[in-house]
């Protein structure tokens, strides 16, 4: 499966005596899905910056004496998954520097698309880099503009600095000692929100992680694209920084990244899930007794299937979630091992049926193929897999750890191969021009890059 990017948290209390660690802690563990190879804070007190990092995921990082220890009124949080540098304690963030007496924080998700050639630049002059993360680019490019002590850069201009030099795919929080600066790209490749309760101000890459407030004292609201969001002395100020309005926003949020309890690019991930399973049931129907979702990512895509189809939904796959996600299994007879401990079938339910077995997307391959291995063991008639998405033939460069082309199983491969290597009866995916007439003008707003050829085209 798919590596995801990287979760945001921030948090800002009112009241300056209020200690937010375990408030930033909660709001991390709330995105653990977007990323567990490593979680970290840093908080300010309005004085000094303390941080805490670890490699793993936020409950094996955190527990009840660091959040005790760890004090401020204001703070930032990251849970990571690398899409460039190695999974290493070094490149675990908040990335905390000083310059001119003073610490600041970095927390960051996207990817610099020219951070190689930056590297070199700033190497030349002399710099130094502790990681091999892209994100270390980023206070080197700050301090070459700014002279003064970080906490009276100007939001606006650290902004445009940014947005200059690091686009086109960033959300990012810097932690000041007086405050916290929150930019978002101006393409909106990914989610990122704001809100405010009476007592604080928090910031997220998804509004699920608000949750934790009852509805009615959230006031929360997307962070709009080319934004940027100051939050200090209690106060939110914002200002643009790119006007642009031509969006890419990320279609893999909707398809597997994003919970299905949030709501991203003004959609609810659930209900976008399920239109896209009735869609892939429209175009794709087929004879059969049980639709079976690929827990959990596909199960609002199979009850959308089932509900346009007619055909009952019934749970064949159930799901051991005390295990880890597969994809961070980076060999493969792990990764096989890793789909035997996720999901368990239920020969009961599946034996002698004729199976429609709906997932969110394929990208290697190597998944679906051991899950239809495990339905054949226990009985199942036939599997017909239908994907609720497009075929994937191509890599991202804006966040995403999509493998190379050559490693994407519908850029290498037939329909009629893909079918005889994971033995299925019969695969189906959304055809990219369905599903862009069912979005219709909404369409124009998503990137769907990673659907299509070199020449914008499926590879249908
Ligand atoms: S190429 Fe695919 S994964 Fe990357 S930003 Fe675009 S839609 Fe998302």
């Amino acid at each position: 499966m798919l590596m995801e990017n990287c979760g945001l948290f921030a948090a800002y209390s009112k009241d300056s005596r209020y200690n937010v660690t375990g408030r930033i802690i909660e709001g991390l563990l709330a995105l653990q899905h977007r990323g567990q190879e490593a979680a970290g804070i840093a908080v300010s007190d309005g004085i000094k910056i303390q941080t805490y990092k670890g490699k793993g995921v936020v409950n094996s990082v955190f527990n009840k004496s660091i959040s005790q220890k760890i004090k401020g009124y204001f703070g930032i949080g990251h849970v990571r998954y690398s899409t460039n540098g190695f999974s290493n304690f070094v490149n675990a963030q908040p990335l905390t520097v000083r310059y001119k007496n003073e610490f600041f924080s970095i927390a960051h998700n996207g990817q610099i698309e020219n951070s190689a050639e930056l590297k070199k630049i700033f190497e030349e002059k002399g710099s130094i880099f502790m990681t091999t993360s892209d994100t270390e680019l980023i206070p080197h490019l700050l301090v070459n503009n700014f002279k003064k002590a970080p906490s009276k850069w100007e939001s606006k201009e650290v902004g445009k600095v940014i947005d200059k030099s690091i686009g086109p795919s960033y959300s990012l929080l810097l932690l000041f000692e007086n405050k916290i600066i929150v930019l978002r790209d101006a393409f909106g490749y990914r989610p990122l929100f704001l809100c405010e309760t009476k007592n604080g101000i928090y910031v997220a890459s998804e509004d699920s992680a608000f949750k934790i407030f009852p509805l009615r004292d959230a006031n929360i609201r997307e962070i709009k694209p080319g934004e940027a969001v100051e939050i200090k002395d209690g106060i939110i100020k914002s200002y643009e920084i790119n006007p642009n309005k031509n969006y890419k926003f990320c279609f893999f949020e909707q398809v597997y990244f994003a919970r299905p309890d949030s709501n991203v690019f003004g959609e609810n991930v659930h209900l976008m899930r399920e239109k896209l399973g009735e869609l892939c049931a429209k175009e794709n129907p087929i004879d059969a007794d049980i639709v079976i979702p690929v827990m959990d990512s596909g199960f609002s895509a199979a009850l959308g299937y089932s509900k346009a189809s007619g055909i009952p939904l019934e749970m064949g796959l159930m799901r051991n979630k005390y295990v880890g996600r597969t994809f961070i299994d980076p060999d493969i007879q792990e990764r096989k091992l890793g789909v035997r401990r996720k999901l368990s079938p239920v020969k009961e339910v599946i034996e002698n049926k004729r199976l429609v077995l709906v997932d969110d997307s394929i990208v290697r391959g190597t998944t679906v193929k051991y899950i239809v291995k495990m339905l054949r063991e226990n009985g199942a008639q036939e599997v017909h897999i239908r994907i609720a998405s497009p075929m994937v033939v191509n890599t991202c460069h804006w966040g995403v750890d999509i493998p190379d082309k050559n490693d994407l199983i519908c850029s290498t491969k037939s329909l009629k191969e893909i079918e005889v290597l994971v033995n299925a009866d019969s695969i189906k995916f959304i055809s990219l021009t369905n599903l862009l007439n069912s979005l219709g003008s909404d369409g124009r707003k998503y990137c769907l890059h990673c659907f299509q050829n070199d020449w914008g085209e499926t590879s249908f």
